[in-house]
């Protein structure tokens, strides 16, 4: 019997769990088409994605980014869509675009769960290995994850924005931790942030595992996934007997 066992696995959820489809690139092209001059998802998607990674690099001390703005999230989401029309030069109301993009995101319509997601917490649930979220998110993650069915298969759901801290700050894992009463030592969190999830977690005492669906960590030192199967045989431990 193998004693190295993980006793709970913990999940990010955005490029782990589910992603948004269409891409957030193209929600906004065609929002702002709507609302003002014609823009392509092209045209979005680098703006995008230079105001997001900015956005990363402002948490204050590990304090919820959504919670500590002032004005609260939807201030944030406001000073983020400011944002991306001031970079691309676009002429819609950034009021209208952000009801619209706001609206839009909270929908679980939006969101689509990985193929391999469910069979994977159903088949780790009926080994007895515990389950939780640890996601960076608004607060509007837990209805998402109740609109697509994933809320049962989780002991905990840790949400940064109802936590007041996000990662890759220790105290929320250990708040995760002992919600599932369980040492970090044997607990796997597994995401798709190598500074976030991975980086995060070790430094939380967790071990990590990079999911790098599109393969851009391929010569990184990160212990990595390309798709949520591959933890079934990471867990180990007495449980492990095989399907
Ligand atoms: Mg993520």
């Amino acid at each position: 019997m193998r004693s190295n066992g993980f006793a709970a696995v913990s999940f990010d959820a955005g490029n782990t769990l589910l992603a948004a489809d269409p891409a957030p690139p193209v929600l906004y092209a065609r929002v702002l088409s709507r609302l003002g001059a014609e823009v392509t998802a092209e045209e979005v998607g680098p703006v995008f994605a230079e105001v997001w990674a900015e956005a990363q690099q402002d948490a204050r001390d590990g304090l919820d980014r959504y919670q500590a703005a002032a004005g609260g999230e939807r201030a944030w989401w406001a000073g983020f869509v400011r944002e991306v029309l001031e970079r691309l030069g676009h002429d819609a109301s950034w009021q209208d675009a952000l009801e619209r993009l706001y609206a839009a995101f909270t929908r679980p319509e939006l969101w689509r769960v990985f193929p391999e997601v469910e069979g994977v917490l159903d088949r780790l649930r009926r080994r007895g290995v515990r389950l939780a979220v640890i996601s960076n998110w608004d607060t509007r993650l837990p209805g998402i994850l109740d609109g697509l069915g994933l809320t049962a298969h989780f002991h905990t759901i840790a949400v940064s924005s109802l936590e007041g801290v996000e990662k890759p700050s220790a105290e929320i894992f250990h708040r995760v931790a002992a919600r599932l009463d369980i040492e970090p030592g044997r607990i796997l969190h597994v995401g798709d942030s190598p500074r976030e999830d991975y980086e995060g977690a070790r430094a939380a005492g967790l071990e990590a595992v990079l999911v790098d669906r599109p393969g851009l960590f391929e010569s990184s030192p990160f212990r990595r996934v390309s798709n949520l199967t591959e933890i079934e045989a990471m867990i180990g431990g007495p449980q492990d007997t095989g399907p």
